[in-house]
């Protein structure tokens, strides 16, 4: 399995128009399917191979409050073995997107076209949840000896080795990801 390569869906497709809901009152409320089977890109390097559930938007005074309960399949590495697999994760949403935008209120906001984007929170959400082990199956025996003429770099290794290392401290993974992006 190579996510390297292969065709995929435009993020923008992940951009919802709220235009409708802003002009409705604070209270109003649409619930929105989602449903992409097909791989879908979130960010340059950053791909699900699938995106299900529903969302719920609600107008409040401060903009568009956007809850749901989704079904995510990330493509990421096996903590164990470092092929690349589909990792199924359920997500809960909760994120405000402020209109008009208020940075003290949320960091995200709907655009100028009466639009919000996914993209950008699902980006975040994955990268939290990437910081959890994560094994290709249960029962994954890890490198082995098949395994081991494959190149591994450097890095891949020494990232492995920390995961396991890492594996009896109480290591909050937002902290973690705060820790990266800053
Ligand atoms: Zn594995």
């Amino acid at each position: 399995m190579n996510f390297a390569n292969g065709s995929y869906l435009n993020k923008r497709l992940l951009r919802i128009n709220v235009g409708f809901l802003l002009s409705e009152g604070p209270g109003n409320a649409r619930d929105i399917p989602l449903g992409f089977s097909q791989r879908i890109q979130i960010d340059d390097e950053l791909y699900l191979r699938a995106l299900t559930g529903q969302l719920t938007l609600t107008r409040t005074s401060e903009g568009i409050l956007v809850q749901g309960a989704l079904r995510v399949e990330h493509e990421r590495e096996c903590d164990r073995c470092l092929d690349p697999f589909a990792h199924q994760f359920a997500l809960e949403l909760a994120e405000l997107f402020a209109s008009p935008p208020n940075s003290s209120k949320s960091v995200f906001s709907v655009d100028g076209n009466g639009e919000i984007d996914l993209a950008p929170l699902l980006r975040e959400e994955v990268l939290i949840e990437a910081t959890y082990r994560a094994f290709c199956r249960e029962d994954c025996p890890g490198l082995s000896a098949d395994s081991c003429d494959k190149p591994i770099d450097d890095i891949q290794t020494f990232q492995n080795e920390r995961a396991l290392l890492n594996d009896d401290l109480e290591i909050d993974p937002r902290l973690a990801v705060l820790k990266q992006l800053l």
